[in-house]
């Protein structure tokens, strides 16, 4: 049996387990139809739409601001690089492990301020948990601390 290796997921699969494209190659599409059909390639619309519903959630759920067009607009042209970090972001796993570290999220500038024009940005879930709740000074402490216990 004929196999093709996902450009997603990684694994070896049968012919079979591809979608046809003529346009390509081997007449075959780069993700297994597994990969596709859960969608969550980065900045695909699938991503976007799943992003969004999950920013909408967290929105209500805290009772903060939530401009819907404004997060259309910054999820229709996503970033590649982390701007905190500079790590490829990806659209994460939605398994039970929870999203990876280089998933995107879509974070506050302000907390509290809420998912509005100008106080948001897709950073990577890893920069979005070293923030959450830090301010600059706590964040550059911390940072200051790490380099030292490190040449210790
Ligand atoms: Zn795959």
């Amino acid at each position: 049996m004929k196999t093709k290796i996902c450009v997603k997921c990684k694994k070896s699969k049968p012919f079979g387990q591809f979608n046809t494209n003529a346009a390509l190659v081997d007449g075959l599409t780069i993700y297994c139809k597994a990969c596709i059909s859960s969608g969550y390639t980065y900045g695909s619309k699938t991503w976007q739409r799943a992003m969004l519903n999950n920013v909408k959630t967290r929105a209500s759920r805290k009772k903060i601001p939530c401009d819907v067009s404004a997060i259309r607009e910054l999820l229709a042209d996503p970033p590649v690089l982390c701007p905190a970090l500079g790590i490829k972001l990806t659209a994460g796993s939605h398994g039970h492990q929870g999203p990876a570290s280089t998933s995107a999220t879509i974070d506050q500038r302000v907390a509290g301020k809420g998912y509005v024009e100008g106080n948001m940005d897709i950073i990577a879930q890893r920069a979005n948990r070293i923030k959450t709740d830090a301010t600059t000074a706590e964040i550059r402490a911390v940072a200051e601390w790490v380099a030292i216990v490190e040449l210790l």
